[in-house]
C-alpha cells in the first residue's frame, strides 16, 4: 500500500480481495484531457518499481478518467424544507477519503434530528451541525490535493514531510 507524490502528481496503491490491486492516479492539469493509458505510462513511467509493475499490468478498457470538482462553500445547506446532504452539499476532493464518510453522517444526522424535532427546526440544526465541519474539510482536503501535486517547493514538501513520517 503505497502514496506517492511527485511534482504536480499523486499515484496510489492499495490492496484489494481477489490477488487484485486498486490503484488511482492523479495529474495538475487543466479539465478535460484523454486519460489515456499511453498518457499514464507517459507521466509514471519512470516512478518507483511499485508504480512501474502497476503500469504493466493495465487493462486499457479498465481504466476510468475523472475531471475533480469540490463545491463552493454554500451560506446553507437548507432552504425551506430541502436539505442538501453529501457532495451535494459540500463534495471534496479525494484526498483525505472522507467524501462518503461524510455523506453518511449526514445523513444518520439529518434522520436522527428529524425522528426527534419539527421538520423546520430539524433542517436548522441538521445545518449547523453540520454545515462548518464539512467546509472545514473541504479547504483542508484542498489543502492536502494542492501540496501532494505541488508543482514547486516539491523537495521542501518531501523533508518536511518526511521529517513528520518519521516522527509520527
Ligand atoms: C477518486 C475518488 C476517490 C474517493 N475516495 C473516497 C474514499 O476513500 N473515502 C470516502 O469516504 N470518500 C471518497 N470519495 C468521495 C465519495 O465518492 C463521495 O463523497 C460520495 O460518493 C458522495 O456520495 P453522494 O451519495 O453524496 O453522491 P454520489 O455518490 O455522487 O451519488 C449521487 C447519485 O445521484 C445520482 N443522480 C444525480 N442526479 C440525479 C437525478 N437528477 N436524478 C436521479 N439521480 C441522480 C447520480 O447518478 C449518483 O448515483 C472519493 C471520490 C473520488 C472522486
Amino acid at each position: 500500500m503505497s502514496e506517492t507524490w511527485g511534482p504536480g502528481a499523486l499515484f496510489g496503491i492499495t490492496p484489494r480481495d481477489g490477488d487484485l490491486t486498486n490503484w488511482f492516479a492523479a495529474v495538475r492539469t487543466p479539465a478535460g484531457g484523454a486519460g489515456t493509458v499511453h498518457e499514464l505510462r507517459a507521466r509514471f513511467g519512470d516512478w518507483h518499481r511499485s508504480v512501474r509493475d502497476v503500469l504493466d499490468r493495465l487493462d486499457p478498457a479498465e481504466v476510468l478518467h475523472h475531471d475533480l470538482y469540490e463545491s463552493p462553500a454554500l451560506p446553507s445547506y437548507v432552504r425551506g424544507t430541502t436539505a442538501l446532504i453529501g457532495d451535494a452539499a459540500h463534495a471534496m476532493t479525494p484526498n483525505l477519503g472522507r467524501g462518503a464518510c461524510e455523506a453518511m453522517v449526514d445523513g444518520v444526522t439529518l434522520a436522527t434530528l428529524l425522528t426527534e424535532h419539527p421538520v423546520i427546526e430539524a433542517l436548522g440544526r441538521y445545518d449547523r451541525a453540520r454545515r462548518r465541519r464539512t467546509q472545514r474539510l473541504v479547504r483542508t482536503s484542498r489543502t492536502v490535493a494542492r501540496v501532494a501535486t505541488a508543482t514547486r517547493l516539491t523537495g521542501v514538501r518531501n523533508a518536511v514531510v518526511g521529517t513528520a513520517v518519521r516522527f509520527a
